[in-house]
């Protein structure tokens, strides 16, 4: 264990007095280009004591583990967060083939039989500590669902299917019954859990080369009124490529919407928001993603681009962008990856970045025991030191 790590636990437990923290130098290969290796302890200090805060914004990590940081359990897990002056957490309970809660829509996880009703627990820890709880769906996506599951689906003939004809083990969006099951799945977390908000991701085709199952050559033919003689040649290249363009594209909307209007009327507080592809323009056309358009219709109340990059000036370039497009219709949260990054430093600077570009808050990817232990302490001397933006429904 470095000394870093060893006094980053220190602060993560909270048994430190601020006046006597010392920050180690780093391992070279995990220091930023804000910060000299051979920068003495008290030189990075006083680097984390000079950034300064923000008050009410939005600060939160996603985490992709549906039981905390491995080993920690979430009253820990979600300790961590409101330790180091984050608001929110976005943890991944659902997908589209399978709930880490007793849901009766989804198969259930094995594990919760031993370690319970994970959106509960995560609930239960999230309203004593004050932090905000957005239920993460990963959409479409069946790499976790069992086994049976998935072949039910594929011979029921609801996964999609490439331009060359592969299977994939995703949902076709067009199916009626996908289209279903995706919709009642978030609207049965909204309905049985006080939680803040569900949050989309993988709201998209997985690749441009989807889905052209035959599913979708009959409901693209009836909606524009019209018969394909070769699919899906036809609609690749011939002048209906632009009708099913859009045609697919609204395929991904609808859900976005039905969900959006639906978990609103269950819970008229509740906030819908969306993990995004960082390129609205490209994404649009490429994997169906309109997100601009989700956030002019009103159906998101904040969006969160997944802006994940070692390079600042191109991760400054996207948020500078997301701005332009967003134009404060609803609050943009750029999504951090710290996995991409040299350390707590580069974190800083990328957060800076957020604040200097007009963006309301931020989520970092992915709250991991490294995160929670070496990226997030460094912050509370300062850079998250300022009241963030109030949970919701608090007074
Ligand atoms: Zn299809």
């Amino acid at each position: 264990m470095t000394r870093l790590t060893s006094l980053s636990r220190l602060l993560a437990f909270g048994v430190f007095s601020a006046a006597t923290v010392v920050l180690t130098g780093a391992n070279p290969a995990q220091t930023s280009k804000d910060i000299s290796p051979a920068q003495s302890a008290s030189e990075r200090e006083a680097f984390f004591r000079a950034q300064p805060s923000k008050p009410g914004e939005f600060r939160a990590t996603w985490c992709h583990s549906a039981y905390g940081i491995e080993g920690w359990g979430w009253d820990r897990t979600v300790a961590v967060l409101k330790t180091n002056g984050f608001n929110a957490i976005i943890p991944n309970l659902l997908w589209a083939g399978l709930a880490h809660y007793p849901s009766k829509i989804l198969p259930v996880s094995s594990k919760v039989q031993e370690h319970g009703d994970q959106v509960a627990e995560c609930l239960k820890a999230c309203r004593k500590y004050g932090i905000e709880i957005h239920v993460w769906k990963v959409n479409h996506n069946l790499s976790t669902a069992p086994k049976e599951f998935r072949a039910k689906l594929r011979a029921e003939g609801r996964t999609q299917k490439s331009k060359s004809g592969e299977d994939m083990d995703w949902l076709c969006p067009s199916h009626p019954e996908n289209f279903a099951l995706e919709r009642d799945s978030m609207l049965e977390v909204v309905r049985n859990y006080d939680v803040d908000g569900v949050h989309f991701d993988y709201i998209r085709y997985p690749n441009s080369g989807v889905c052209y199952c035959a599913g979708c050559q009959e409901r693209f033919e009836k909606a524009a009124g019209v018969k394909m003689e070769k699919f899906p040649e036809d609609v690749i290249t011939s002048q209906q490529a632009g009708k099913f363009n859009d045609w697919r594209r609204e395929q991904i909307t609808r859900l976005v919407r039905a969900v959006s209007t639906e978990a609103r009327k269950l819970k008229p507080r509740i906030k819908i928001s969306a993990a995004v592809f960082r390129d609205w323009e490209s994404c649009r056309q490429s994997i169906g993603q309109d997100w601009k358009a989700w956030v002019e219709a009103g159906y998101l109340d904040f969006v969160c681009p997944m802006d994940y990059d070692g390079d600042n000036s191109k991760f400054a370039e996207s948020v500078r962008k997301q701005v332009t497009w967003v134009n404060h219709q609803i609050p943009l949260y750029p999504g951090i990856g710290s996995h991409k990054l040299s350390g707590p430093e580069q974190l800083v600077r990328q957060i800076q970045l957020t604040r200097e570009l007009g963006a309301d808050g931020f989520v970092v990817f992915n709250l991991t025991e490294k995160l929670a232990t070496e990226f997030l302490p460094p912050l509370r001397l300062r850079v998250t030191s300022a009241s963030p933006k109030r949970p919701a429904g608090s007074q």
